[in-house]
């Protein structure tokens, strides 16, 4: 509310109540006032000086918070300083002339500045832990140099076989033999180690090897790629695939009318510890035929409603070219489908795999329908310079690449680490796009789940603390996708209703629309009926 408290200048000057409330409390009395030493005399004689003189706001904002501080602290008015009340009006005045928003110096110095510190506070933690806690492989990265160079030696790799996808996968890391010779681990982990991949397959790229640091008990990188003897203990009683009953045709998956995937293949550059698809990654790659391909294509173009297809895996990025390109071509001649959505690991598992050919493959296709190429990274460790580069090269061709992260234990169920993985993401041409929840399907990684209010916590901390387009929905994969998150809505009495801030817990009022209004035919240009 503007009232004017000023009278006898030429133009009365019009002060909101922040500012009135801040000068009343400046100019109170004070019981037992003290005589300003020197020093601050000559402090406050020159902020006010800058002040007057400048046509900028910080002068002001600095001389009015350093006379709050010293009336705060119940030793001096203005007055002592020399400083009249109407000198103070004007310069307030002034302040809010400056400013493009005509923001009140009482506003600005009383509320948004105190409102701004508290917020800081909220993010210190973070700030101060990020960084050690979660290290991002762009700021590891001269660590994975020296990683690299010692397992291209010990694997006889040449810089060639590095850097292509083929020599990735002959030279692939699939034996506790190898793994010992490239990572120093202790004999009863080998040991177990060797038990499990009796049951469970175990292939890690030598690049996504390379991340694994060393001396590092349960690195984030090495938990999602190297089976542990949990996987046999939890193995229990097998629940069915999704797909023993969501398969309505061949390599199809179907929850919804408009969306299905197309599971393109069963390959993987490497394999999860914590995979969904345990069940038909399998234990062998298999390379699929054409009559599978042309069946689950005649499903989807008779299926008219069905208007997204996602092809997934397996990793659709280890489909070859030639059949990417075709499945691709096939989709974008069906009518009805609009959107394709490819779903890879591989910029995070084998990013030499994105060669200038399959860039151009997508770029094709995504200038005839849209591609939305659909990532999973679960730490911010799995993001290099290389895969950074991949990410970009994708976005640029075809869309912003989306990220479904699997919440883990020990590898992302901590604020630190969850912010710190939203954030890298968010800054390597990635949006976080689902978090899910670790499902029970699979008894063999039970010891990697997190509870489900766990993960809410997490999800709720991120707002208003990390920007909102790098927080992602939170979802239980069960037949579906069903979204997580907590209400903010408190209550709602007719119509008033009260919502709850999740970074703070304060509570704000929020009128509904009237429900009268909303239900009224008439409306904008209709007048009448
Ligand atoms: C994940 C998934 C989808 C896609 O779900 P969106 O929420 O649209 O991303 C569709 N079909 C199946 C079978 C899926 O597993
Ligand atoms: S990339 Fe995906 S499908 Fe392949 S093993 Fe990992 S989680 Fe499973």
């Amino acid at each position: 509310m503007n009232a004017p408290i000023h009278e006898n200048t030429d133009s009365p000057v019009e002060l909101d109540s922040y500012t009135e409330e801040l000068l009343e409390k400046l100019y109170s009395s004070i019981d037992e006032p003290t005589v300003p030493d020197e020093e601050l005399q000559k402090e406050v004689a020159s902020l006010f000086e800058i002040a007057i003189d400048s046509e900028l706001t910080a002068p002001i904002v600095a001389l009015f918070a350093k006379l709050l501080e010293i009336r705060e602290s119940n030793t001096a008015t203005p007055g002592s300083f020399g400083v009249s009340l109407e000198q103070l009006v004007q310069l307030a005045d002034k302040h809010q002339q400056i400013d493009e928003h005509m923001v009140s110096l009482g506003g600005r110095l009383t509320r948004a500045l105190p409102i701004a510190n508290t917020a800081n506070n909220r993010v210190q933690e973070y700030l101060d832990q990020k960084d050690s806690v979660a290290p991002s492989g762009i700021e590891l990265w001269d660590q994975i140099k020296e990683n690299q160079a010692k397992i291209k030696r010990e694997l006889k790799m040449s810089d060639d076989d590095w850097n292509s996808f083929s020599g990735q996968i002959r030279f692939a890391v699939d034996s506790v033999e190898t793994l010992a010779k490239l990572i120093d681990l202790p004999a009863d982990v080998l040991e177990s180690i060797a038990r499990v991949t009796q049951s469970y397959r175990m292939r890690l790229t030598p690049y996504y090897t390379s991340l694994i640091m060393p001396g590092v008990i349960n690195d984030p990188i090495m938990l999602q790629s190297v089976p542990t003897g949990e996987m046999i203990e939890n193995a229990g009683v097998e629940i069915p695939p999704v797909a023993a009953d969501h398969s309505p045709a061949r390599l199809i998956d179907q929850f919804y009318p408009r969306v299905l995937t197309i599971k393109a293949t069963n390959m993987c550059a490497m394999y999860c510890t914590h995979c969904l698809r345990l069940a038909h990654i399998g234990r062998k790659d298999h390379v699929y035929g054409k009559d599978a391909y042309n069946e689950a294509l005649e499903y989807i173009r008779n299926n008219k409603r069905v208007r997204d297809v996602l092809v997934t895996g397996g990793d659709a990025f280890l489909l070859p070219n030639s059949l990417l390109e075709w499945l691709l071509g096939e989709l974008d001649s069906i009518e009805h489908i609009k959107v394709k959505r490819l779903g890879t690991r591989i910029p995070v598992t084998a990013p030499m795999r994105v060669d200038a050919e399959l860039l151009d493959i997508l770029e094709k296709s995504n200038d005839k329908k849209p591609i939305r190429v659909v990532t999973q990274i679960n730490t911010p460790q799995e993001i290099t310079p290389v895969s950074r580069e991949v990410f970009k090269q994708i976005s640029k061709r075809t869309f912003t690449v989306l990220n479904q992260a699997v919440l883990l234990k020990g590898i992302n169920d901590s604020r630190v680490k969850m912010w710190k993985l939203c954030e890298t993401i968010h800054e390597s041409y990635v949006r976080p796009y689902y978090l899910f929840n670790c499902s029970y399907r699979n008894p063999q990684f039970s010891h990697f789940r997190v509870p489900l209010e766990v993960g809410r916590d997490l999800i709720e901390s991120m707002y208003g603390n990390i920007s909102g387009d790098a927080i992602p929905r939170y979802i239980a994969t069960a037949g579906g996708k069903i979204p997580l998150h907590r209400s903010n809505v408190v209550s709602n009495e007719d119509g008033n209703i009260t919502l709850r801030k999740p970074w703070s817990g304060e509570e704000v009022s929020y009128p509904d629309a009237d429900q009268a209004v909303y239900n009224q035919d008439t409306f904008a240009f209709r007048l009448n009926d």
